[in-house]
Order: structure tokens, then sequence, then C-alpha cells
């Protein structure tokens, strides 16, 4: 078994990153497997080597060890540009030039607040060999399920609210934001979304193990696995730490931050109980 913990270096690490760590750090030791630490700072604007520095230090405290030295993917970009031309080969990707004002004026229908637009499709006509520097670059999901020809796409969750085996429909119409983007406008950077599954991959993960927000993606990362020929992990998207008042805990909640509780004076053992996981092992 070989685990992860993949935080983005944006913030300090809260409660419920904690957890997410020592649930992964606890079933790979329990099964003699490896634990690995991944930093996730293809965001270059947010990310910060101070906060990097921070989740060394809060994990440490923790009492979790990891190998070093520990995969960061600002230092892969190759690795993902070589996901991208693979994607490119079969076809399945195009430049994108819409912000986000173009896609809402193409939307025949206003759509609600902060919720995801759905990208109509605006450019899925465009080729990559017109693609300009700054172009998004989005994955056309027609095509990717056609390209999987039937074959079944599904995972199996291990545990917790969505335990057992997850179908994936072929039919694109089931994902609400149209075509995802893999590499972002204007600032290049690769997409979470497919730098995660390609680092996955890279790293044998065998059990992806993170909170129930990210629960959402993972069909999508599921499609992105069988595309580029990487194994399908198992999945095990854990209870989402709340604060008193029922809220899930954002990383600008300082007050819950992990650094917090330890200049308090708690011990990591406190916070396991806190968080009702079994002592250290
Ligand atoms: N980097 C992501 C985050 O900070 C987690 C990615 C994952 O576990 O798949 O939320």
């Amino acid at each position: 078994m070989i685990t992860r913990f993949a935080p983005s270096p944006t913030g300090p690490l809260h409660l419920g990153h904690a957890y997410s760590a020592m649930l992964a750090h606890d079933r790979a030791r329990a099964a003699g497997g490896r634990f690995l630490l991944r930093i996730e700072d293809t965001d270059r604007a947010r990310s910060r080597p101070e906060w990097e520095a921070l989740i060394f230090e809060d994990l440490r405290w923790l009492g979790l060890d990891w190998p070093e030295p520990v995969l960061r993917q600002s230092e892969h970009g190759e690795r993902y540009a070589g996901a991208l031309a693979r994607l490119d080969a079969l076809g399945l990707i195009y430049p994108c030039t819409c912000s986000r004002a173009d896609i809402r004026a193409a939307l025949s229908a206003p759509q609600e607040g902060d919720a995801p637009l759905t990208y109509p499709g605006t450019c899925r006509h465009r080729t990559m060999d017109r693609a300009e520097p700054g172009d998004a670059i989005r994955l056309n999901l027609p095509l990717a399920l056609a390209h999987l020809d039937g074959r079944p796409l599904w995972f199996q969750e291990l545990g917790g609210a969505h335990a057992g085996k997850h179908e994936i429909p072929g039919d694109p119409s089931v994902w609400a934001e149209g075509d995802p983007v893999l590499q972002r406008r204007g600032t290049g950077d690769f997409a979470y979304l497919l730098a995660a599954v390609v680092d996955d991959g890279y790293q044998g993960i065998t059990d992806v193990i993170r909170g129930l927000d990210l629960f959402d993606f993972t069909p999508l990362q599921v499609l992105l696995f069988h595309l580029l020929s990487l194994p399908v992990p198992r999945f095990y998207h854990h209870r989402l730490v709340r604060d008193d008042q029922g809220k899930r805990l954002a990383k600008r909640d300082d007050a819950r931050a992990i650094r917090r509780y330890r200049a308090e004076g708690m011990t990591p053992d406190a916070l396991r109980r806190l968080l009702e996981l079994p002592a250290a092992i």
C-alpha cells in the first residue's frame, strides 16, 4: 500500500488536514506500506515557501515521517506537459481563449452565484497546432469518453459515506462543468486535476485518502488515469472535520490551524483524541 498526503502550500494546515495526513499515514503503516508527502504547488501565484515550511513543521510535530526528498510539483512541469502531449497525440485536447466573462455570455441561461460555470464548448473546434501562448488547454470530454470505446469506467471507494463500487456513466452531460481545464489560461499553470493524476501514477499510489470535498473530482480523475494508461488507485474520501457551527474548515480559518494548537500547548496525542483517531502507531 502506498498512500500520500498532498497539500497545497497556500495557507496553514488546519485540523482537517491533520486528520487526512494522519489517516493516510496510519493506514500505510498498519499495512506495512509507505506514506508519501507531495507538495502540490502548481498554483504558482498562491503557493509560498513559508507555507511549505510550516507544512513540514506541522506534520513532523504530529509525529509523521515520510521519505525525502518530497515531490514538489512546481519542479516537474515536463511530466505534466508530457501527459498533455500524450492526450494531444490522441486528439483529445484543444486550446481555449475564453475568459469567465466569455463563458457566462455564451451560456443561454444565467447560472447562479458561485456555482461552477458549465463550459459550452466554444473553442472545441480549435486544434492544438493553432494554440497561442497563454491559451487554456481543455480536455474534449465527449471525444475522451468516446475514445474509451465503451470500456467500463469505475472506481472503488473503500469506506465512509460513499463506500462501494462507483460506475461512471459514459454520457458527457453528467460532468456539470463541461470540458475541464488541464492547463490554465494566462499563467500556464497545470491544473490540480491533471498534476495529481500524473503524480499518483508516477508515485505508484495505491490508495488515495483525502477529504470528501474532493469526491466530485474523482470521476474526471479516473477518466484521466485511463486516458494516460495509468493504474486507477482505490479511493477513500473521509469525513470533513467541521467547526463548532458545523461549517467546513477552510485554510483561512486560522483558529483551527495546527500551529495554533501547537502554540497553545496541545499535544499530538490530544489532537488525535480530538479527531477520534487511534493513538499513534
Ligand atoms: N492539493 C489538494 C488540496 O490541497 C489535495 C489533492 C488530493 O489529495 O488529491 O486540497
